[in-house]
């Protein structure tokens, strides 16, 4: 438990949180929405400080990100509780949860560290439920990778104010951030959000020079319309520019959602055939395998240029963050 940055105090031991667009009004011995953050005599504590729920070892090809150090491994960290309440979200049984209804063991954000270097990983990753509502940690712990020059990835709704992003941006390498549909309609009923936050945390990443990739998970009937994939791709060319990577991926019935059906591949290739044609360089599809959409290609001349299978890659053709074949520029984070 740490006390926690970016509140408000005010009367009868009330505060306000001001890390996220929900600005919860918290009395004494309550908790955020989120579950994390906690009024105490007054004062507003994270309890997932220095508490992750997870930590694992994972390609970082599963975050998802294609475009960001290919075939490393991501040292992941998660935290439990999330500041939205997504009837399709897919690891609900920590992010619907409070640190403190989870076994939840104390990892320093030096050991966080430790552990990433010991099993080589390059890159920290925070990720499996929100990390931004659990700031404090994620802060400390991107700080000191940096120093020992690890790179730190978020994995995000995007639902954070833009005073604290930037804030941590400093620290910050890449992100996926989880734009789950361009509808405001869709975040209020589905997610009991709203998308204007979101769309500005995009905006924010890009002016930071964040290297960012966007998912957009398709659920049958909910935000799978050519009309829906059509404005998220004219929305995305508009603001952030037709080489930003998008992956839509697919959905399976879990949480709230259980009488829906799974997504069908063919959802996710007319979706990436819709943004491709609309201009945009680097779509995937995710979450099932598809021989042409798991794989990058030259937006110029065609040639594969890296092939996957699940989250490995089987083959490389990148030659310094360029196709071998016509010399374009492939816009990455590349190693080779
Ligand atoms: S971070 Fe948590 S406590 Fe703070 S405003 Fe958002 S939901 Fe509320």
């Amino acid at each position: 438990m740490k006390k926690a940055q970016f509140y408000h105090k005010l009367k009868n031991n009330i505060v306000q949180c001001v890390l996220c667009p929900h600005y919860c009004i918290i009395k004494n011995d309550d908790f955020g929405k989120c579950k994390v953050r906690k009024n105490i005599d007054g004062r507003l504590y994270s309890l997932s400080y220095e508490h992750p729920v997870a930590l694992n070892v994972d390609p970082v090809e599963k975050k998802p990100l294609y475009h960001f150090l290919p075939g490393e491994k991501a040292f992941s960290v998660g935290m439990a509780g999330c500041n939205l309440k997504c009837q399709q979200c897919q690891n609900w049984d920590i992010s619907q949860k409070g640190p403190e209804e989870l076994p939840t063991p104390k990892v320093s954000a030096k050991e966080v560290i430790e552990r990433s270097k010991e099993l080589n990983c390059p890159m920290t990753a925070y990720t499996y439920s929100e990390p931004l509502v659990s700031l404090e940690y994620v802060y400390e712990t991107a700080k000191l990778a940096k120093k020992q020059g690890i790179k730190n990835i978020i994995v995000s709704n995007g639902f954070i104010n833009p005073g604290p992003l930037k804030k941590l941006c400093r620290y910050i390498d890449g992100a996926n951030i989880d734009l789950k549909s361009i509808s405001d309609r869709f975040y209020r009923e589905i997610c009991s959000a709203k998308i204007e936050p979101v769309l500005e945390t995009l905006k924010v990443l890009k002016q930071e020079g964040i290297w960012t990739e966007i998912t957009n998970l398709i659920v049958p009937t909910l935000n799978d319309s050519e009309k829906d994939i059509k404005e998220l791709v004219e929305w995305i060319k508009e603001n952030l520019g037709t080489a930003t990577v998008l992956h839509f991926t697919a959905f399976y019935p879990c949480y709230k959602l259980l009488e829906l059906p799974p997504t069908p591949l063919e959802k996710l290739k007319k979706a990436r055939k819709i943004a491709i044609e609309s201009g945009m360089k680097y779509v995937y599809t995710g979450n099932l395998p598809d021989e042409e959409g798991n794989n990058t290609y030259c937006p110029k001349c065609g040639k594969m240029l890296i092939k996957r299978r699940l989250f490995s890659i089987t083959e490389n053709n990148l030659n310094k963050g360029k196709c071998p074949k016509c010399h374009a520029k492939i816009y990455g984070f590349w190693t080779y």
